[in-house]
This record gives C-alpha cells, sequence and structure tokens, in this order.
C-alpha cells in the first residue's frame, strides 16, 4: 500500500523544512486508517479450521451503496469435536441464512464482528466440507474505504465502487478469516453488476456473460491469497493490455482496467511497468503469479494498494506502479506473519521502488537516500518493528515501516553484497513454508544467515529491534604514506550504545581517490591505511550506504610531526645535558644559557632539520647551580631551568 508520497516530497522539500513536512503525509494515511479500525482492530474469531477454497458470488451497482452476497466456503476442522465456525464479519451486515449441504444452520451475529455457525453434529478433524452464508447490507462507511462507493469523471460523475481492505477491513463487505494466519487456497469471484460496468479482480477472467440488464463476472485465481487482498472495482473501465516478455520466450499479460478519461494519459503510461517487472524477475524470482497475470485497476484512493495479480492505482507514476507492483512479492506471495512484521511487506516495497530509482533514474538516487535519511533521522527514537499493533498509525507510520525498513534492507545489502543478498532474497520468496503464506522476521534473517554465513544477530537487535541511529565522528592524519584514522560513534536512542556496521571513508587527493571499508566494532577504534598520495579530504560514506547522521570528519595535526617540542634531560645534569628537540620545519636555532647572576655561560647557533633531533649541551666544567637555558628560532621561544650536580 502507498500513499502518494513521492510527487509531494519533492514540492514540499523546496518550500521547507522537508522532513518534517513528509512525515506529515503518512499520517494523512494514518488518519483515514484509525476511523476504519477504531472498533476492532484484531480478529475475534477462533481459529479451528482451515480454509481452502471460497466461491464470492456478489451483487453490486456502483451506483448505490450496497451489497448481496453469497459466500461459499470449503474449510478443514483442524481441532476435534468441532461443531462451530467462525468468520469475521461487520454486524452492519445482515446475514439472510447460513446453508450447509441442503440444511439451514443456525448462526449468532456476535459482538466484536463475529459470525457463528453451529453444525447439528461434529465434523471429523481434516474432512473437507463446506458452507454457504447468505448476506446483504450497507457496508460500514470507513476511512480511506474498505468498501468504497462513489464517482469518477468531474463531468459525468460516473459511479464505482471499488474496495481496499487492508489491513482488517475484508469484514466490512465479506464473511471470512481475516487474521493472519491461514491463506485461502483458491477463489472464484462471481460478479453480477448493470451491463454498463466492467468488474475488475484477482486472477484470471473466465467469463463475462449477458444476464438480462446485467452482466456477470467471472474471475478466478488459484494461487493462495489472504483474505486482505481479495478485492473488487466496478465501473464504467477502459480496458487494454500491456505485455512484458519472461524468460523461456511466454509473455506476462498486465490487464489495465482505467477510466475512460483518463485512458489516454494511462496507455501512455503503464508501458513503463513492463521494464520495471523484468527487473524485478532479474532480480529474485520471476513473477510469481505468472500463469495468471499482473493488472492494474484505477480507483479513487490517493495512492494504491496491492490486491494480487491488480494493483489498484490512484495513479500512474513510475513509483506508484512500480511500488504496488513489488508487493507481489513482497505482501502478496510472502505475506507479513503480523501485522508487527508489516515492515515486510512496505520495506520491501519500498525499497525494490528504490532499487528502481538506482537502475533507471541514477542521478537523483543519491538524493533520494538522503530524503529518506533526513525523514527517518527526523525523529531520534522508533524501531522497525512495529511495537503497538493495535495503533494503525503505528503499524502503517512512513518513517517506521517503510523507510526505515527501506534503509535496513539497502544496509543488509551493504554487508551481505549484492550477488548473496538477492540469492537470499531469492531463497525466502522460494521457501515452500513461506511461499504462498505468511513470514514473521526471523524467517527472512534465517534465510539472510544460512545464504551469507554472516551471523546477523547483533545487526537485527541494533537495526530492527532496537531504536534510533547513529552517528560517526572520525578524526584523522597522515605521516607519510600512513594514514592514521579513530572512528568515535554517539547514538541518537538510549536503547542502544552501539551499532556495529563496516564502514566506507573515502579519502581523496590530487588524482586520486580511493575508498576503504573498515569493520567498525567499537567507539574510539583506530585503524590504519597506507596510502600513497597526499590525502585533501576525508569523507565518511559517500554513497550513503549507513542510516546515519550528524557525522563529523575533522583533520588532526601529527603530533609527532607538525608540533614544535622541546625537552631538556636530565636534571639536574652532571655531564651532559640533552635536548630532545621536534620540529614542524628546518630552522636556525640560537642556544643560550646564563647562570644565576645573569651572565652568558654557553652560546651557539645551530641548524636544526625538521623532525626530531638530539643536541647535546657539556655542562660537565659548569660551576654547580642553577642556569636559565633559552632557545630561540623563527617558531621558537623556549626558556627553561636546569640544575647542575
Ligand atoms: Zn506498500
Amino acid at each position: 500500500m502507498k500513499k502518494n508520497v513521492f510527487l509531494l516530497l519533492i514540492v514540499i522539500s523546496f518550500i521547507s523544512s522537508t522532513a518534517q513536512t513528509i512525515t506529515d503525509i503518512p499520517s494523512m494515511e494514518q488518519k483515514a486508517h484509525e476511523g476504519l479500525y477504531s472498533k476492532s482492530m484484531m480478529s475475534n474469531a477462533i481459529n479451528n479450521y482451515d480454509i481452502k477454497y471460497h466461491r464470492c458470488e456478489w451483487e453490486v451497482n456502483p451506483a448505490v451503496l450496497y451489497i448481496k452476497g453469497a459466500i461459499t466456503t470449503y474449510f478443514k476442522p483442524t481441532v476435534a469435536g468441532f461443531n462451530q465456525l467462525q468468520f469475521d464479519l461487520t454486524d452492519s451486515l445482515t446475514v439472510d441464512s447460513v446453508k450447509y449441504h441442503s440444511t439451514l444452520l443456525t448462526y449468532l451475529q456476535l459482538p466484536g464482528d463475529i459470525l457463528q455457525i453451529a453444525f447439528s453434529s461434529v465434523i471429523p478433524v481434516n474432512t473437507l466440507d463446506s458452507v454457504t452464508v447468505y448476506y446483504k447490507g450497507i457496508p460500514p462507511s470507513s476511512g480511506f474505504g474498505s468498501f468504497h462507493q462513489g464517482t469518477h469523471d468531474t463531468t459525468l460523475h460516473t459511479p464505482v465502487i471499488w474496495t481496499l481492505s487492508e489491513p482488517l477491513g475484508a469484514k466490512d463487505w465479506w464473511p471470512c478469516k481475516q487474521e493472519l494466519l491461514d491463506k485461502i487456497d483458491s477463489v472464484d469471484i462471481i460478479v453480477t453488476t448493470p451491463q454498463a460496468n466492467r468488474v475488475g479482480s484477482n486472477g484470471l477472467l473466465i467469463s463475462e456473460t449477458q444476464s438480462g440488464l446485467n452482466k456477470i463476472y467471472h474471475w478466478k485465481t488459484r494461487y493462495q491469497i489472504a483474505a486482505y487482498l481479495v478485492a473488487i472495482g466496478v465501473s464504467n473501465y477502459s480496458v487494454y493490455s500491456n505485455y512484458v516478455p519472461l524468460p523461456g520466450g511466454d509473455s506476462l499479460q498486465v490487464l489495465n482496467y482505467v477510466y475512460p478519461e483518463d485512458s489516454i494519459m494511462a496507455q501512455s503510461m503503464t508501458p513503463d511497468i513492463i521494464n520495471t517487472i523484468k527487473f524485478y524477475d532479474s532480480l529474485t524470482i520471476v513473477y510469481p503469479f505468472a500463469n495468471e497475470k499482473y493488472g492494474h485497476l484505477e480507483f479513487g484512493w490517493g495512492g494504491g494498494m496491492e490486491h494480487q495479480t491488480m494493483s489498484f492505482v490512484g495513479g500512474f507514476s513510475h513509483y506508484l506502479m512500480a511500488h504496488e507492483c513489488a508487493h507481489q512479492w513482497f505482501g502478496d506471495r510472502v505475506t507479513c506473519g503480523s501485522w508487527q512484521d508489516i515492515w515486510l511487506n512496505e520495506g520491501f516495497a519500498t525499497y525494490f521502488e528504490t532499487l528502481t530509482e538506482e537502475r533507471y533514474f541514477h542521478s537523483t538516487f543519491v538524493w533520494q537516500l538522503q530524503q529518506r535519511i533526513l525523514n527517518i533521522t527526523s525523529i531520534p527514537n522508533g524501531s522497525v518493528l512495529c511495537t503497538d499493533t493495535m495503533n494503525v498509525s503505528r503499524i502503517f507510520d512512513g518513517r517506521l515501516s517503510y523507510w526505515k525498513g527501506c534503509y535496513l534492507l539497502h544496509m543488509l545489502r551493504w554487508k551481505l553484497g549484492d550477488s548473496l543478498f538477492f540469492l537470499a532474497l531469492k531463497n525466502y520468496l522460494t521457501d515452500p513454508l513461506l511461499a504462498g503464506g505468511y513470514a514473521k522476521t526471523p524467517d527472512l534473517k534465517a534465510h539472510l544467515e544460512n545464504t551469507s554465513g554472516q551471523n546477523l544477530t547483533n545487526f537485527f537487535n541494533e537495526w530492527y529491534y532496537n531504536q534510533g541511529y547513529p552517528s560517526y565522528q572520525l578524526f584523522w592524519n597522515q605521516v607519510g604514506n600512513a594514514v592514521n584514522l579513530t572512528v568515535n560513534q554517539t547514538t541518537s536512542d538510549p536503547s542502544l550504545s552501539f551499532y556495529e556496521m563496516p564502514i566506507p571513508v573515502e579519502f581523496k587527493g590530487i588524482g586520486h581517490d580511493t575508498i576503504i571499508v573498515f569493520n567498525h566494532t567499537f567507539s574510539g577504534q583506530t585503524f590504519n591505511a597506507t596510502l600513497t598520495f597526499t590525502v585533501d579530504s576525508v569523507k565518511f560514506d559517500p554513497d550513503i550506504h549507513i542510516l546515519s547522521a550528524n557525522n563529523t570528519v575533522t583533520g588532526i595535526p601529527d603530533v609527532n610531526a607538525l608540533i614544535n617540542r622541546i625537552t631538556i634531560y636530565p636534571n639536574p645534569v652532571k655531564f651532559d645535558i640533552t635536548l630532545s628537540i621536534q620540529l614542524k620545519k628546518t630552522d636556525e636555532l640560537t642556544f643560550e644559557m646564563f647562570d644565576v647572576a645573569g651572565k652568558l655561560v654557553y652560546s651557539k647557533q645551530e641548524i636544526i632539520p625538521a623532525g626530531s633531533s638530539v643536541k647535546t649541551i657539556p655542562a660537565e666544567h659548569f660551576a654547580n647551580g642553577d642556569y636559565i637555558i633559552n632557545i630561540k628560532g623563527s617558531e621558537i621561544n623556549y626558556s627553561g631551568k636546569i640544575a647542575k650536580q
């Protein structure tokens, strides 16, 4: 799911404070969610069966806010003594009857949006059975619309109905199991609507049949699907297709259902998805629903929603289409296993959208990363882990679930390298326990670790479970070919004192430019490198691999080479006075010694070379007592006291 953040982001970032303003935009999305789910965030239904199949028969007229439906569900009980079944269904809809084979069952609509169906006898565990729920009514009016009825075309005011169930709005318009536990194995979607309309939905269009003044659209999908990804859009859509070549010579249909008034614009913009899908195919696995289709269905929400095989989009910008398309891999094929893990959907879609920027618009890629960092670090705390799944504004927090999640992946790619990172994602997407099902963060971590051989426990503790970000302070100097670097680190949130990362540092001199990666394991760590050119400048993380802010780089003079220093010993002295001299540059020095009466007892001028040297003054024949030694040069004015014994 995505609000049209990017276009707004560009406009706003040139007006004023970028970071503050960007964070306001996802909050618009969150406010819409809050109205939708203030009543009951999580499913209250008992999970005692495995859902196999839905046949969804709906009657809708886009001019009327109303739905009439018959949902046939095939299921297998998973517990002994199974004699009742619960669906999530709003109590705003009226259940007319529940049919079991040819008999009617008793049912209750319980508080908490539960439809409870009682069977007359126990159905044995693992026995395939079915039940049909007949219902009707006005779906609840909600935020940005789990079931929205409105119009498009400012002149003609053409009616439209569309659905957007994520995360928990499916129950607003059909009886289902909407908790993230059990995907539906396959679905038939059969919609009857006045004949001026077309119906877009998941999977393949099987038939389009005239029935009196109505048309019946039959869609079916044979891929596993989460309840919140089942969707319909009904209006006078114009239809056309784009085609994406697939490896092996086949092609993938991209079926576009667009408003007639936007058809010309859409046809000029949707071909952009062809390169995006080819690019995604090359990064991980081939488009996961290739036996059916991909598609765009235009709807009236200012953003997009990744309904499986048919993303609903409010426009056709590259970024919106790239984001929703990426969800087909991350979100639809492998779905977050709890709302705590929402970043597995949104962080990935945001990152893959960002990867298209790197691939196709490289000149703005670093700028894009900088904008993301500005936003993430505009507040010192917050974790990618969603700590409050009862709070929809937290689940869909743009700063944390989308952008910090995106940056977490960018850093994993940096840490593992491109080939291992993308291989790990491929393994994650093809894991039979996850593909077509649900995943949690430890599942992703296990694949990254198994593929790379790296232990990522610290990484996930730092970047996923804990809060905030690091700031780096670098100090460097160069003596001859030796470059010395000290790297300190502070953190923005007290929950964590240190982030262990490989840090890239760029050294530049005339005609030279080198990046060296240091493994930073503690604050105050010093590193040495040999560089055969004079370093003029040092830059921390020039390509912005690491999520950090307020970094500083300070060149410090080398103590040995650059500070004038004179040390006299021993004191008191018996024979020779030793002068240890360090000079920044070669200089002519005057050495004078006076006794306590002010009498000059020793005087000499001598050229002393830059660097360290030692000079002696024979004092064996001086009378015992105190003496003053003065040493003067162009940058030296030293005076010291010494005793002769
Ligand atoms: Zn999204």
